[in-house]
């Protein structure tokens, strides 16, 4: 089958005229973006293994009523950008929007409640919303994330920010504007709610087409909505942490003297509800500053500030009431964060976060003739138990072309197997540096290259 698709700009600027291309607001990732994307998850794993969490694995599709009934039908990520799949069996399955519902649906069907609470959690992989591809929001993009279950301390909540933080400071990532918010629980959200209605209600000519919609179905999100006519409203409108019961003071009071003992700078966003209808009480969006903070610990943020946004590169919150959505007979507090890696990918500042498994290569290796070809996996295999990494180029023949690689990558050392070296099982160690070479027997070569420090 020939597509008759357009001529597409590449990576690198080149014109293609392949007859398949990625989908819409994907990508593929190749070699040092993919090393990049596994770093990343390696450094943040480590932190997270230290502070005790586990890996959790679920899978990348779910009873789309996994994520309707939590998320929020009303929510955008469930009314207009979750892919859904229906099967042969006629069940229809939602491809994972984001993790959270997720690991909640497994932490009750696999009876994680009779652990030692709290289950504290983290996850990567790929996530899918069909939303309208532009700078930094992609259809497909890979989220690290971390959820303690089973407390509704407020410690857990701060611990949730710190691993975060530090997976994102770790990174290289410096300028880091923590936004925190509490929009309380079920005794104090309603009156905030009807206090937000009544606001809003008062300035509903001016409202986009959704947020009038919103008014009746999920007005805190109103305060999300970044359309032009609705975002300055939001500034006059009444803010959830003067409606918070005492229950819910007192955690958000404790969640910020966690926050300054661990000496990690926030701001109050007052604005700041988060997407999705499960969150309660506290909330949380870590954005890089481009430029220099203007609100000191503690503070209320400059409404003025919120004008310019900057991509938000992590967020999350506490969702006490999600495990109920998802028909639990109780409640099971958690709390949890995730990083948009493709975010953390973009900032400039970033440190080269290379998975462990990869070695900066110090020997080329170079065979010569059909009997060496014949031998150089053999050759390789034992470079490969010595664990020295080794750059080839199997599909060359001369030793000029061979060699000229070697250089040009400034590897150190290249290893050279002949014909003569085949009948000896031995090989030529050279240093590419001052051009000195040894004949060194196979079997000890690994031994050799040891000596040298390889
Ligand atoms: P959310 O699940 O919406 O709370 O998002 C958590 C993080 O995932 C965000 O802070 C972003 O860094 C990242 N993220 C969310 N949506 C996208 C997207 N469409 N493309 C790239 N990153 C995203």
């Amino acid at each position: 089958m020939v597509s008759t698709k357009k001529t597409k700009t590449k990576i690198g600027g080149t014109k293609t005229n392949a007859p398949f291309q990625v989908p819409k607001g994907m990508r593929d990732r190749i070699g040092h973006e993919v090393h990049e994307l596994t770093g990343f998850i390696e450094k943040a794993t480590e932190i997270c293994l230290y502070y005790g969490f586990k890996p959790i694995v679920t899978p990348l599709l779910e009873d789309a009523q996994v994520y309707s009934s939590s998320v929020g039908i009303s929510s955008d990520i469930v009314e207009k950008e979750m892919y859904t799949v229906k099967t042969k069996g006629g069940d229809v399955l939602a491809v994972r929007p984001e993790f959270t519902a997720s690991v909640m649906r497994s932490y009750l069907e696999q009876g994680m409640q009779n652990q030692t609470q709290p289950v504290m959690l983290y996850y990567s992989g790929p996530c899918y919303r069909y939303d309208r591809p532009q700078r930094g929001r992609w259809r497909e993009f890979y989220q690290f994330g971390l959820e303690i279950l089973g407390t509704e301390k407020s410690i857990a909540d701060a611990m949730v920010i710190e691993l975060t933080m530090l997976s994102l400071r770790e990174s290289g990532l410096q300028n880091l504007r923590l936004l925190v918010n509490s929009i309380g629980d079920k005794d104090c959200r309603p009156g905030y709610r009807r206090e937000l209605i009544a606001y809003y209600r008062k300035h509903q000519a001016q409202l986009c087409k959704d947020c009038k919609a919103r008014l009746k179905s999920n007005p805190l999100r109103i305060l999300d909505c970044k359309e032009p006519q609705c975002a300055p409203l939001k500034f006059e409108a009444p803010q959830s942490v003067s409606s918070l019961c005492d229950p819910c003071k007192k955690h958000f009071k404790e969640v910020l003297e966690y926050l300054e003992s661990l000496g990690i700078e926030y701001v109050i966003d007052s604005t700041l509800v988060r997407g999705l209808d499960y969150y309660t009480r506290t909330v949380f969006e870590i954005q890089q500053e481009t430029r220099p903070p203007e609100v000191a610990l503690g503070e209320v943020a400059n409404p003025g500030i919120q004008a310019d946004t900057p991509l938000t590169i992590a967020g999350g919150g506490r969702y006490d009431y999600l495990a109920r959505t998802l028909g639990s007979k109780r409640d099971v507090p958690g709390v949890g964060s995730s990083i948009g890696i493709d975010r953390v990918l973009m900032a400039e500042d970033r440190v080269e976060l290379m998975p462990r498994v990869i070695k900066k290569p110090k020997v080329y290796f170079i065979q010569l003739g059909f009997e060496a070809k014949l031998k150089s996996m053999n050759v390789i295999e034992v470079l490969r138990k010595g664990r020295v990494s080794v750059v080839h180029s199997l599909s060359k023949d001369s030793l000029g072309s061979q060699l000229g690689t070697a250089e040009k990558l400034q590897i150190p050392y290249a290893i050279i197997l002949g014909q003569r070296e085949v009948i000896d099982n031995t090989v030529i160690v050279r240093n590419m540096d001052n051009r000195s070479q040894d004949v060194v027997k196979v079997s000890k070569l690994a031994d050799y290259l040891k000596k040298l420090r390889i």
